[in-house]
């Protein structure tokens, strides 16, 4: 009887439990954003694309240190005043630690804070091998400007400066101060210029509304179950390890090895880290992410993240296994890349060294992460962090006019593509302004494909001329929104 009684109260409670799920999730229902008043402005694609050739032309590849001869950079500022002339004409211009540069244009109004529009002027060294056609000719084929910097990142630049010369020749006025921060070493950290820049700004007294960087991405939303297409504004960025693993053991001849070799204890010592992965969790801007993104799912996606509270273990789970993209979302990722040994096949290494990549997950630091390999790997492999690494950034507010505005942007230029923040997983300039503002939004307009995007940093970089019109409609867009 007692038994029964307890069958039937378990029973209910679970169908108690199964309605407030499909409540919570009938109920949750798309917010309203209306595109209606928004009118494309005509861009003259010719002019944008020449624009971004003659910014490919200069081949302004990153300093190894600031003391370099750095007078490229000139050449390449010289070059975007010259094209861009409404702006140059109302700017004031400031040379920070010799090569980055920020071009203010003065709104009227002063009572509102200014906003940053970051792009970074370096570039990746491009050698020739491999390339279709010379890495800084700017030369446009099938459709695409091919070149170093097409992508990363200068079509953002131009496009970004093109929006605001456009709105200028119409005769309008900002309201809003609007500074153009362009660093020159992003592809190295961005401390010489970037993190300058922004302590300038801050030796300033200076507040920024919102600060707008690369990053982010345009995705098709299948793999969530969403009918569009979606675009992620990283609000933060993961951190960035690299850990080297040591072992020292006795050389010798290969030809009578001791019972253990020191490569034998560093493979196993990866493989260990390989499979011992970090606990997932759930963090501020992944449950921002699907907050945004479950009122556009299917039933079943909706019906899994609206109630992800109650079914977060099992959730965490699929997302770790279900790709790789949804697997970095819940969790710090280590993965071993590098291994060196002895110089020649027949002798046993005296040092095996390992590379163990990490990108941490907010919440996490380097030095918990450090502890925690150094425990798998057990107490014969001595465990170093490089030079370079860093903790994750703060996490932006997404309840802001600035989100806000970004997210509408977006929905009017790009036809209802649904607008949702995310941690970006690589590294940008934008990570050294939050002493600034508690806006920091990664986005980059243009759609591309995934093979197009693994071309950054590698060969045959390009980017598609016609990607251009929509990425410039994008920043005009924007400013109108924020700024005038
Ligand atoms: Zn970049």
């Amino acid at each position: 009887m007692v038994g029964k009684i307890i069958g039937f109260s378990l029973l209910g409670l679970f169908v108690a439990l199964l309605l407030f799920m499909l409540l919570r999730t009938l109920l949750t229902k798309k917010p309203n954003i209306d595109n209606a008043s928004y009118t494309p402005h005509d861009i003259d694609l010719d002019r944008v694309r020449d624009h971004l050739i003659g910014a490919v032309q200069i081949p302004t590849v990153t300093l190894s240190d600031n003391d370099q001869d750095g007078s490229i950079f000139y050449t390449y500022q010289a070059y975007l005043e010259k094209s861009y002339p409404k702006i140059m004409a109302v700017a004031e211009k400031t040379l920070v630690n010799k090569y980055a540069v920020i071009y203010t244009v003065k709104g009227t109004d002063e009572s509102l804070l200014p906003c940053a529009i970051l792009a970074h002027q370096d570039v990746v060294p491009a050698p020739e091998e491999g390339w279709e056609v010379p890495p800084f000719s700017g030369q446009v084929k099938d459709g695409y400007i091919y070149g170093r910097g097409s992508q990363d990142m200068k079509s953002q630049m131009i496009t970004a400066l093109e929006g605001l010369e456009i709105l200028l020749e119409d005769g309008r006025t900002p309201k809003r101060t609007m500074m153009f921060c362009f660093g020159h070493d992003e592809e190295l950290r961005g401390t010489y210029g970037a993190l300058e820049i922004s302590k300038y700004l801050q030796s300033k007294g200076v507040r920024l509304e919102y600060v707008i960087d690369e990053g982010g991405t345009i995705l098709d939303g299948s793999i969530l179950g969403i009918n569009n297409k979606i675009a992620l504004i990283g609000t933060c960025e993961k951190g960035y390890a690299d850990y080297v693993l040591e072992v020292e053991k006795d050389g010798g001849h290969s030809s009578a090895p001791t019972r253990r070799t020191s490569v034998g204890i560093l493979s196993e010592a990866m493989y260990k880290i390989e499979k011992h992965k970090r606990p997932t969790s759930w963090t501020k801007p992944t449950k921002d992410m699907f907050k945004a993104l479950a009122p556009h799912m299917n039933f079943g996606f909706k019906l899994a993240l609206v109630n992800r509270d109650i079914l977060s273990p099992l959730l965490k789970y699929v997302l770790s296994i279900v790709s790789p993209f949804t697997n970095c979302l819940v969790r710090t990722t280590l993965a071993p890349t590098q291994t060196s040994g002895a110089h020649t096949p027949n002798t046993l290494a005296p040092v095996a060294r390992g590379n163990v990549n990490c990108r941490l997950n907010t919440g996490e630091t380097t030095a918990e992460v450090q502890k925690y390999i150094q425990k798998i790997a057990g107490k014969n492999v001595k465990v170093s962090v490089l030079e370079g690494y860093c903790d994750p950034s703060p996490v932006s507010d997404i309840d802001t006019d600035a989100f806000r505005a970004l997210s509408k942007t977006i929905s009017e230029v790009f036809d209802g593509y649904i607008a949702a923040p995310y941690p970006f997983i690589a590294a940008s300039d934008a990570k050294h302004y939050y002493n600034l503002t508690n806006c920091v939004y990664r986005f980059t307009p243009f759609e591309k494909s995934i093979e197009d995007g693994n071309r950054i940093h590698g060969m045959n970089e390009r980017q598609s001329v016609a990607s251009l019109e929509l990425g410039t409609r994008f920043f005009l867009r924007l400013y109108e929104n924020t700024c005038f």
